[in-house]
C-alpha cells in the first residue's frame, strides 16, 4: 500500500478526544516506531496518547516510523519536542526508533543528548527486558501503563522538560513505582502493578488501522495460563478480568455505539461474563483475540456461534504430540476441526512455532501432517497458517534455551513450505528472516547489549556485533 500523507490519515480518523488548539503549554511527542496502521490498532499506544491528551498542559503529537513529514498533527520535526514518549511493542522496533532519531538529528545515546530533552519508553518489549534500551531512554516504564503513565505525566507537568533542570526531573521520575531511571538506578525496579480497573478502549478510530474502524476494548489483563515460551503472564500478571459493566461503559463513550468491536484478552474462553457481554453486543460485529480451544466450554462455543466473526484464531503452536504435552497445550486436530466446523467464520487462522527446544524433524513432519489434515478436512473454509520461529524470552521458563541455528531453522521452514504446497484453501505466512534473530538478543540480553544497540548502524551491524560477543545469531 502506498504511504499515506498526514492529511489523508487525519481525515480517516474519528476521535473521542477533544480538540487541543488552546490551553496547552508543552508540545510532547507520542512515538510509535512502526507503521501508523499498527499504532492505531495498539491499545497501549492509544492509552498513552489519551492520557497525555487529558493533561491540560500537554499537546501530544503522534510520530510513526512510516511518516517522514514530522508529527501527524502539525508536521513539526521530532527534534523540536523536549518530551518524547515512546511505545515499543516489539523488539525490532528498537531499530526504527534509532532510525527516527538519526533522521531528526537526535543523539541516540542519552549521555550525548541535549540536556533539556527527556525520552521515556514503555510497552511490551522493554517490559520483558529493559536492559537493551537503557542507554537510549532516560526512563523506562516496566509493566502495564495504567495509572503509572498518569504519575509520569503528573511529574512532568509539575517539572516541565525545558523549564526544569533534567537532574530534578530524573530524580522525581525515579520515585515512581515501575519506572527505571538508568542514570540513577543500577537495576530495574519490580514491574508496576496498575490499580486501574478501567479497561483500555480505542479512542481514535481509523480506516487505515490494521483493524480498520474496529473499536478495540480490553477485557482481560495478563493471562491465566503459563505457556513456557510466552512472556505475557510474567510481564502483565496478576491476571485480571475487567467486569462486563466496565467494558460496556467504555464502549458507551462512543456516542454512536460501535458496530464493529474487538475484544482483547488472552483467555477469552475463560472470561466469566462472556455470555452477558455477547448478549449485549449481539447487534455488533464481534472480533476476538486468539482463543484457547482446550478451554472452550459449550457455553462459550454457543456464544461464539452467534458472533459475526469472519476470522477466528487458534494457536495450537505445534502438531507434534510430544511437544504439545511439553507445552501443556493439548489441542488436537480433531478439536480444531470440531470447533471450526460449528462456527460461522469463513477463515481460520492458526499459529504455529518452529524451532522449539528439543524439536526434531519428525516433530516438524507431524506439524505439517496436522495442518494438512485440518485444511483438507474443512475444504470449504480458508486457512491462514502463521508460522513463527521460537524466540526465548526473558523470565519465561524457556529463557535459558538457545534459539535454533539459522541454517537449521531455514531448513525446517523450507520443509513446511514444501509440505504444505498445493493445498488450495491454505495460505502460509512464514515470519522468519535472519534479522528476526535480533529479537532473541534483545529479549534476553543484559546491560552489555545496550552498548551494542545504541552504537549500531543497522540491524545487520547489530547482529554482527552480537556474534562477536558470542551470540549465535
Ligand atoms: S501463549 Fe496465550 S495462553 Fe499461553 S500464556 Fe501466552 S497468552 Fe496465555
Amino acid at each position: 500500500m502506498k504511504p499515506r500523507t498526514s492529511k489523508e490519515l487525519l481525515q480517516s480518523e474519528i476521535s473521542l478526544l477533544p480538540s487541543k488548539s488552546t490551553g496547552w503549554k508543552i508540545r510532547c511527542a507520542a512515538v510509535f516506531p512502526s507503521d501508523y496502521s499498527a499504532a492505531m490498532s495498539n491499545l497501549g499506544f492509544q492509552t498513552l496518547f489519551e492520557k497525555m491528551h487529558n493533561f491540560q498542559m500537554f499537546y501530544p503529537q503522534r510520530f510513526f516510523a512510516n511518516l517522514k513529514s514530522g508529527s501527524l498533527e502539525e508536521k513539526k520535526p521530532l527534534s523540536s519536542f523536549q518530551l518524547i514518549m515512546v511505545s515499543l511493542s516489539y523488539e525490532l522496533d528498537y531499530f526504527n526508533i534509532l532510525k527516527m532519531f538519526k533522521y531528526y538529528g537526535i543523539a541516540p545515546n542519552r549521555k550525548h543528548r541535549h540536556r533539556d530533552r527527556i525520552v521515556i519508553a514503555g510497552g511490551a518489549a522493554p517490559s520483558i527486558n529493559p536492559y537493551p534500551i537503557s542507554l537510549i531512554a532516560d526512563a523506562i516504564f516496566i509493566g502495564e501503563g495504567g495509572d503509572c503513565i498518569e504519575n509520569i505525566i503528573e511529574v512532568l507537568s509539575n517539572n516541565p522538560p525545558g523549564f526544569t533542570d533534567k537532574s530534578i526531573i530524573l530524580k522525581e521520575l525515579s520515585l515512581i513505582p515501575g519506572l527505571w531511571v538508568p542514570e540513577l538506578q543500577d537495576k530495574p525496579p519490580e514491574k508496576a502493578l496498575s490499580n486501574v480497573n478501567i479497561p483500555s478502549v480505542t479512542t481514535i478510530l481509523s480506516s487505515f488501522a490494521s483493524f480498520p474502524n474496529i473499536v478495540l476494548v480490553q477485557i482481560q489483563r495478563g493471562c491465566a495460563s503459563n505457556c513456557p515460551f510466552c512472556a505475557t503472564p510474567v510481564t502483565f500478571n496478576p491476571f485480571y478480568n475487567y467486569s462486563a459493566d466496565s467494558v460496556l461503559k467504555q464502549l458507551h463513550r462512543w456516542e454512536i455505539f460501535p458496530k464493529r468491536i474487538g475484544l482483547i484478552g488472552s483467555a477469552i474462553a475463560d472470561y466469566p461474563q462472556l455470555t452477558k457481554l455477547f448478549e449485549y453486543l449481539r447487534d455488533s460485529e464481534i472480533y476476538t483475540s486468539s482463543i484457547r480451544i482446550d478451554r472452550l466450554n459449550s457455553q462459550c462455543l454457543n456464544v461464539l456461534k452467534l458472533s459475526k466473526h469472519r476470522t477466528i484464531t487458534f494457536a495450537p503452536e505445534t502438531g507434534a504430540q510430544r511437544l504439545k504435552a511439553e507445552l501443556g497445550k493439548i489441542i488436537t486436530p480433531e478439536d480444531i476441526i470440531a470447533v471450526s466446523s460449528q462456527l460461522p467464520a469463513s477463515t481460520i487462522k492458526l499459529y504455529y512455532i518452529i524451532g522449539l527446544p528439543s524439536e526434531s524433524i519428525k516433530d516438524v513432519q507431524e506439524t505439517i501432517e496436522e495442518i494438512s489434515f485440518v485444511a483438507k478436512s474443512l475444504s470449504k473454509k480458508k486457512f491462514t497458517i502463521s508460522v513463527n520461529a521460537f524466540v526465548p524470552k526473558r523470565n519465561t521458563l524457556l529463557e535459558n534455551c538457545s534459539m535454533m541455528p539459522h541454517d537449521e531453522l531455514t531448513k525446517r521452514f523450507e520443509l513446511i513450505k514444501s509440505g504444505l504446497r498445493n493445498i488450495p484453501n491454505l495460505r502460509l505466512d512464514i515470519n522468519y528472516k535472519r534479522k528476526s534473530r535480533a529479537q532473541w538478543v534483545l529479549s534476553c540480553g543484559g546491560k552489555d547489549i545496550a552498548n551494542v544497540l545504541v552504537n549500531c548502524k543497522s540491524t545487520s551491524d547489530f547482529l554482527r556485533n552480537c556474534r562477536a560477543n558470542g551470540w549465535d545469531v
